[in-house]
């Protein structure tokens, strides 16, 4: 079996075009603008690229972007003033902290100073909590963006065996609650799994979130599963540095049905989530119908 491939850019950019609609009709109806404050704490060379991502797609959505870059030794008292600024202020509706942060600040404090209905990135412990007890939350952009694929590509996953690869907080944990939310038969696998391989095996849709170049090879793949790759892993090929999943592609793509691509797959819908997030926020702040399609 040839897997279908996933275009995740493509989706990307019909979930974009979605959201700038969605704009567009909030300011001619409403006199409404979504505003997304990303704030950006050091120097992190990929975290100024993201961040820089972020405000060129946010402004081309039609929303505001508010863009507060602080120095490496900015102080937690700072930070937090910034942010309960940005809680205050009625032009934003979402908020989000650029992760890793620097060693002495304490990101979970710092994240849970977030008011929860602008915490776009879905990472306070309210939006956890409602998130794991399957009420209307913010959820977590990846997560989100893979999900959004499953249900295009199935239509309905209900009743099929997913199993997630990793238990992080951002993507293993988060995504195998949404896969539960919409009545999968959910099994998280970690570092400590035992036979990983048959674990994999029994998935009709296997989700790999561990951080292990091409770890998962075709042979632990179930004939026809659909695989989802969120790793991204830079490594050298040929003198060259190249992105890489958590699969071995070409070998996973032999035996699925369909996959996504790395690049060009889950990552590209991560940012598109983050401004439907946004809309999301801002539409619940006002008491305005949620954009259709665009929640989990
Ligand atoms: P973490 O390092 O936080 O978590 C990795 C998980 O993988 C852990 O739960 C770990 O298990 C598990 N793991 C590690 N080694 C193995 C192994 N040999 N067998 C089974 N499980 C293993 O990573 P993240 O969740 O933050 O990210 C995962 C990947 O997704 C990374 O490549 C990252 O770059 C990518 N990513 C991509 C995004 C996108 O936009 N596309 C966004 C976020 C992340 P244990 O808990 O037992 O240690």
């Amino acid at each position: 079996m040839t897997a279908v491939v996933i275009d995740g850019k493509a989706f990307a950019a019909r979930v974009r075009g979605q959201v700038a609609a969605h704009v567009a009709r909030l300011r001619e109806e409403h006199g409404l603008q979504p505003g997304l404050a990303v704030v950006l704490v050091g120097e992190d060379p990929a975290s100024q690229v993201y961040v820089r991502n972020k405000g060129t797609q946010t402004a081309e959505a039609g929303m505001a972007s508010f863009e507060h870059r602080l120095p490496a030794d900015t102080s937690e008292a700072d930070l937090l003033a910034l942010i309960a600024r940005l809680n205050a202020s009625p032009a934003v509706h979402g908020i989000l902290v650029q992760l890793p942060l620097p060693k002495h600040l304490d990101s979970d404090l710092v994240i849970n100073s977030i008011d929860p209905a602008k915490d776009v990135d879905g990472f306070h412990i309210s939006n956890v909590g409602l998130l794991g007890t399957g009420q209307k939350s913010m959820v977590p952009c990846t997560p989100l963006g893979c999900l959004m694929m499953l249900r295009d590509h199935h239509g309905s996953i209900a009743g099929m065996n997913a199993v997630v690869v990793g238990r992080s907080n951002i993507v293993g944990k988060p995504m195998a609650q949404l896969l539960l939310g919409d009545s999968c038969t959910v099994t998280i696998a970690h570092s400590r799994t035992r036979d990983l391989a048959a674990v994999c095996r029994g998935a009709d849709i296997l989700v790999a979130a561990v951080g292990r170049p091409e770890m998962i090879p075709g042979d632990w793949v179930k004939p026809g599963a659909t695989v989802v790759d969120v790793g991204i892993n830079r490594v050298e090929r040929d003198g060259k540095m190249r992105l890489v999943g958590d699969v071995d592609y070409a070998g996973c793509a032999a035996v699925a049905g369909a996959i996504t691509p790395v690049p060009g797959g889950v990552g590209p819908m991560t940012i598109a989530c983050l401004l439907a997030n946004t809309l999301t926020a801002c539409c619940r702040a006002k008491g305005l119908p949620e954009p259709e399609g665009l929640t989990a």
